[in-house]
């Protein structure tokens, strides 16, 4: 007799056959997709919302920016898609929108497609 993990009901199986039913299965199956898929929209809201601040801050401030507004923003520094290698450093867009550290505090702003934002 075996225990299925999905409803917890008890069932006679081949050593193979884990759930009670094709139902939970596919149940159990679901549930895991939705947790995985539940990581990608954390991800995804965090670059969203880095975008917005990047774009935001060009808006109101022009290409360069303190580290600070952007912390107060709630700009996640770590969470970015990709990078540039440039002469003076790395530019990291968060999608088309890129910032390259420019001392401790500050960062420069970029539009990608457009060389710098305020260009
Ligand atoms: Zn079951």
């Amino acid at each position: 007799m075996k225990t299925c993990p999905e409803c917890g009901g008890k069932f006679f199986g081949r050593v193979d056959k884990i759930y009670c039913s094709t139902i939970c299965r596919t149940a159990h199956h679901n549930k895991k997709k939705q947790l995985e898929y539940a990581k990608v929209r954390k991800t995804n809201s965090i670059l969203r919302r880095n975008r917005n601040i990047l774009l935001n801050a060009y808006l109101n401030n022009g290409n360069k920016i303190h580290k600070k507004e952007l912390t107060y923003s709630g700009f996640v520094f770590n969470h970015f898609t990709h990078t540039l290698e440039t002469q003076r450093g790395f530019i990291f867009f968060v999608y088309d929108c890129g910032f390259l550290s420019i001392n401790d505090q500050e960062y420069e702003l970029y539009l990608e497609d457009e060389q710098r934002m305020s260009s």
